[in-house]
């Protein structure tokens, strides 16, 4: 049997904060981890410049629910879900990712949580625990089956290695050149083939 684990932002939807960004007008605010590689200090970052700039979780909400999903994603997504047992591992957070799952249909989505106070400001973040893409693939092969994995970015690379097969889908050329083992792919229709190559039921 084979699960399919999947990155959310770069793969399904855009980047959030990126969009977060564009849509507030605060570039600051674009920073990702292919900037920061320091998760914690990038979320301080970030926070820290919400709270200056006094945004609370219901802009930010407002702002994501205005986003879409990739083009063609929710089809590849339809049509994965046919074939594969298919889970989401995302840094981001469920506070923030419900509007765009709401667009894909409401995948299964294994993320952190925000820590909202009161008044609507996010007070604080909570991983569900450090290293989450690859512990979840490393459980789910400890329950015997295989795994299929794709991702965008540095923060997947260690989820893509413990896969029995890691796929990067539409990463930037420094991540292509570190990890030349990934086979890669920047379609939707080329992730289809990938996916079709590595599993045995095709
Ligand atoms: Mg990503």
């Amino acid at each position: 049997m084979e699960v399919a684990c999947l990155d959310l932002e770069g793969v399904l939807v855009p980047e959030v904060w990126i969009g977060v960004a564009e849509k507030t007008g605060i570039d600051a605010l674009r920073a990702t981890t292919r900037d920061v590689p320091d998760y914690d200090a990038l979320m301080r970052q970030r926070l820290k410049i919400l709270e200056e700039n006094d945004l609370g979780i219901k802009l930010i909400r407002e702002v994501i629910g205005s986003m879409e999903p990739l083009a063609g994603a929710p089809e590849f997504l339809t049509w994965l879900r046919t074939e594969f047992q298919v889970v989401i591992l995302s840094d981001t957070f469920y506070e923030f990712a419900e509007p765009l799952m709401r667009k894909l249909d409401w995948p299964t989505l294994l993320c952190h949580r925000l820590e909202i106070a009161d008044d609507g400001r996010i007070a604080d973040y909570r991983l569900c625990i450090k290293g989450h893409k690859r512990e979840a693939v490393r459980a789910i092969k400890g329950l015997n089956f295989s795994v299929i994995a794709v991702g965008d970015s540095y923060n997947d690379t260690a989820m893509l290695a413990e896969a029995d097969h890691g796929i990067l889908f539409r990463a930037p050329e420094n991540v292509i050149a570190e990890f030349p083992q990934f086979p890669q792919a920047t379609t939707f229709d080329q992730l289809k083939s990938r996916f079709e190559a590595a599993s045995s039921r095709f």
